[in-house]
């Protein structure tokens, strides 16, 4: 079972999957989309600079660059 706190910060009061980050060939993030207040995982790029991803209900795009510390938070709110 995964320990409380060993993933990070989780955003409050969402229904999250977490059975995928066992997985660390699945390169992901999980965004919460502002815009329609929807959890989605992201998937990194082929590229590897980023991950990419859409909105599941209004398909806005979202980016989040990977930098020198931009993968150490595993969540983000798309704003
Ligand atoms: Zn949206």
């Amino acid at each position: 079972m995964l320990k409380p706190g060993s993933l990070g910060w989780r955003p409050p009061g969402l229904e999250t999957y977490y059975g995928g980050m066992m997985d660390k060939k699945k390169k992901f993030l999980g965004i919460l989309f502002d815009c329609c207040n929807v959890y989605r995982r992201v998937y990194i790029n082929k590229e590897k600079n980023a991950y990419e991803g859409n909105c599941p209900l209004c398909q806005r795009e979202v980016r989040v660059l990977i930098g020198s510390e931009g993968t150490s938070s595993r969540f983000f709110t798309a704003r």
